[in-house]
């Protein structure tokens, strides 16, 4: 285990030049490094829906190049400039722009901001929290947020949407964990086992929430953690349940929202908005101390693989394909 940054590392590094926008792996120096406090020695990254999309090159994720993508990383204390970790600690970072606007987590060293980070829960490692990614904490933001606004186990069957992405399966598990019934909507029936283990209790199709057209459906839902968007969250809106609530996490199937005001303004529906990326510090400790409650290790196993850096670019693709059950850990250097 090396208490110091080395001579050389490895890093997926996305380049621009006439050619296009490509992924390529390279040996990186110290100073290839962008500024910050502390260095991380990196064991895990994950990857989400955001990696996909600019690992495949696609605009609008990357701000800068080249640059190390990979939103999420976990692994240990190099050194810490302003005193608040000691070498060695367990530390996780998801957010904050890195993978997006500065280097991310498929290197095998990074050097961020102390304050960004979040020391591993005890009783947690690296490839947990990996598990659980920016994919997981957002899930845990929509549940902490539908809490916050009153949604209780007894209040109605909670939708879940998505339900067999990174997103979904593990807001279908922390849901159950919180006594709540949960119905999760998938485009994979063949997922209805997968997604009846992690907890949900019913299981429906991805196209029954697009058909719901009215202002004002049915009421069904007490609540709502939606990772699709478009016409599935105007659906899902639609047909929640009065004083219920709406937690948009996402845009898998669409960033438009065609609705009306009639869910907020007849039934006191409220619409919550889920920003991981930059949700304050003292939020964050709280919920991955909720997560390493609710979701741990055991539980996330089914929901988890773990693959080598090398295999990212290939999972990009897959990913964007929405053939990715659950979480993908990327193993970047050895823990
Ligand atoms: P995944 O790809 O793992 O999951 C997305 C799921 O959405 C898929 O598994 C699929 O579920 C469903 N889906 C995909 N395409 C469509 C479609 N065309 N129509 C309807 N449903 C579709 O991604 P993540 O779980 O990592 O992320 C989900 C969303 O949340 C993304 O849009 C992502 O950008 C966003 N996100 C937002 C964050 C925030 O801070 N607000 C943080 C993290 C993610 P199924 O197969 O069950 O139908």
């Amino acid at each position: 285990m090396s208490s110091s940054l080395p001579a050389t590392f490895r890093a997926l590094r996305m380049l621009r030049d006439d050619t296009g926008i490509r992924a390529e792996f390279q040996t990186l120096t110290p100073a290839d490094l962008p500024p910050g406090d502390t260095v991380v020695r990196v064991t895990h990254s994950s990857l989400n829906y955001k990696d996909g999309l600019a690992v495949a090159g696609r605009p609008g994720v990357l701000k800068t190049y080249p640059i190390t993508p990979g939103i999420d990383l976990a692994g240990e204390v190099v050194s810490d400039e302003t005193g608040t970790y000691a070498p060695g600690q367990g530390v996780l970072l998801t957010g904050w722009g890195i993978g997006e606007r500065q280097d991310g987590g498929y290197a095998e060293y990074a050097r961020v901001r102390a304050e960004w980070l979040v020391p591993l829960p005890p009783g947690t490692d690296a490839e947990w929290a990996m598990s659980v990614g920016t994919a997981g904490f957002t899930a845990m933001l929509a549940v902490l947020s539908l809490e916050e606004h009153g949604v209780t186990p007894g209040g109605g069957e909670v939708l879940v949407t998505g339900a067999a992405g990174g997103v979904g399966s593990t807001a279908v598990a922390l849901l159950a964990a919180a006594g709540f019934t949960v119905t999760a909507s998938t485009g994979r029936r063949e997922e209805e086992g997968y997604l009846r283990s992690l907890g949900a209790a019913q299981v429906i199709g991805r196209e029954e929430l697009p058909a719901l057209k009215r202002p004002l459906e049915k009421e069904r839902w007490g609540g709502v953690v939606d990772s699709v968007g478009g016409e599935t969250l105007a659906g899902a809106i639609a047909s929640t349940r009065t004083h219920g609530a709406v937690a948009a996490c996402g845009l898998a199937g669409g960033s438009g929202l065609q609705t009306t005001v009639f869910p907020f303004i007849l039934r006191g529906v409220s619409l919550l908005g889920i920003d991981s990326v930059t949700c304050p510090a003292p939020k964050r400790r709280a919920a991955w101390e909720r997560l390493a409650r609710d979701l741990p290790a055991s539980r996330l196993a089914d929901v988890t693989q773990v693959r080598p850096l090398a295999d990212v670019p290939a999972l990009a693709g897959q990913i964007l394909a929405g053939q990715v059950r659950g979480r993908t850990v990327i193993a970047v250097s050895p823990a």
